[in-house]
């Protein structure tokens, strides 16, 4: 195979940018390939998507990552990783990837401002939160319906909020509404919750946390807001009716592989399959973090992983040399 050089002109809008490790995605994963690759002089590029920073960003205080043993909010950390990436010479584009071709190299990649010639690419594109699916969610999505306690807590001083699942973004996220709600009920379908015991005692000794067991939402009602959610327990089928202001929903997150659907192997959930050195099926493609990782998902992982996806990548480059 011959490998493009990357000519660092500027890009113009008809002629691709040929990159030797374009960096799909801003989360841990994608800015931590970003550093290693340009510590190995590959001068990546990281295609941002929506948020730089990917879903950490939305996190108020991230408390489990190493070197910071205060806690740092997420935003910050991901800019903090950016500014270290860029150091090393990585190029951080504000852009979305928006069609791929992988038939043949150099990998094709169009984004909304332009188009990519990749020799490798690492794809860290993460995953969005999963929607109940109920009758109302959708409606008032921005009206009282919410997937992100950190960005819309603030709306609801002195209000009484729901929040929907038992993990550790429902309690986590919960804790962080009681600063500003009155009251935040944690509806769990089951009646055991699978959140880390630090994060179930933290909740425990918070009087602003309530628990309704063995509780699904069928349907999220209101007018200009929400008002009211139809509650169905899963044991009696005994359906009541429940007034609050807002519903946060954590129920956990789907992969964003929607364009590599037919490109690249996947699970049955969707998540990209990769191997130990974060090889996809296709050679030169790697992926790393949450759109690959349906288990660990924390930041440390992700940054692992993508730290992990740059080294073979690297790799991958030399074998041609
Ligand atoms: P999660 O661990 O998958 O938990 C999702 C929760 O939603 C579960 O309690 C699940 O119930 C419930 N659920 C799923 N589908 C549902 C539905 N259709 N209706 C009602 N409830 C439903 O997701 P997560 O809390 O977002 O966490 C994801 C990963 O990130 C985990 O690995 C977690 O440890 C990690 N995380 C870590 C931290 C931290 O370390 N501080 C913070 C946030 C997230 P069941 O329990 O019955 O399955």
């Amino acid at each position: 195979m011959e490998m493009s050089i990357n000519s660092g002109d500027s890009q113009k809008k008809s002629e691709p940018k040929k990159v030797k490790v374009l960096i799909i995605g801003s989360g841990p994963a994608g800015l931590s390939a970003a550093l290693y690759a340009a510590r190995a002089d590959l001068s990546p590029i990281v295609l941002t998507g929506m948020t730089l920073g990917g879903q950490a960003s939305l996190t108020h205080i991230i408390e489990n990552y190493p070197g910071f043993p205060e806690g740092l909010g997420g935003a910050e950390l991901g800019e903090l990783f950016k500014v270290q990436a860029e150091r090393f010479g990585a190029e951080v584009v504000y852009d979305t990837a928006i069609e791929v071709d992988l038939s043949s190299q150099p990998y094709k990649v169009k984004t909304y401002g332009g188009e990519y010639h990749a020799d490798t690419i690492v794809i860290s594109t993460g995953a969005n939160p999963r929607h109940l699916e109920i009758p109302g969610e959708e409606e008032f999505t921005g009206k009282g319906v919410s997937y992100c306690g950190t960005c819309d807590g603030f709306f609801f001083k002195d209000k009484e909020v729901v929040v929907v699942g038992g993990g550790d973004s429902a309690l986590e996220e919960g804790l962080f509404l009681t600063r500003f709600a009155t009251k935040v009920t944690v509806v769990h379908r089951r009646d055991e919750l699978r959140a880390s015991p630090i994060l179930q005692t933290r909740a425990a000794n918070n009087p602003k946390i309530n628990y309704i067991w063995d509780t699904v939402l069928e349907d999220i009602q209101g007018d200009d807001a929400v008002k009211k959610v139809t509650l169905k327990n899963r044991k009696t089928e005994k359906e009541s009716s429940f007034n609050t202001d807002g519903v946060f929903i954590f129920i956990g997150h789907t992969p964003n592989t929607e364009l590599f659907k037919d490109k690249l192997e996947m699970d049955e959930i969707g998540y990209l399959v990769v191997n130990n050195f974060m090889e996809t099926n296709v050679p030169g493609v790697f992926a790393a973090g949450e759109v690959a990782d349906s288990h660990f998902k924390q930041v440390i992982t992700s940054a692992g992983m993508g730290a992990a996806a740059a080294i073979q990548a690297t790799r991958y480059l030399e074998s041609f040399e």
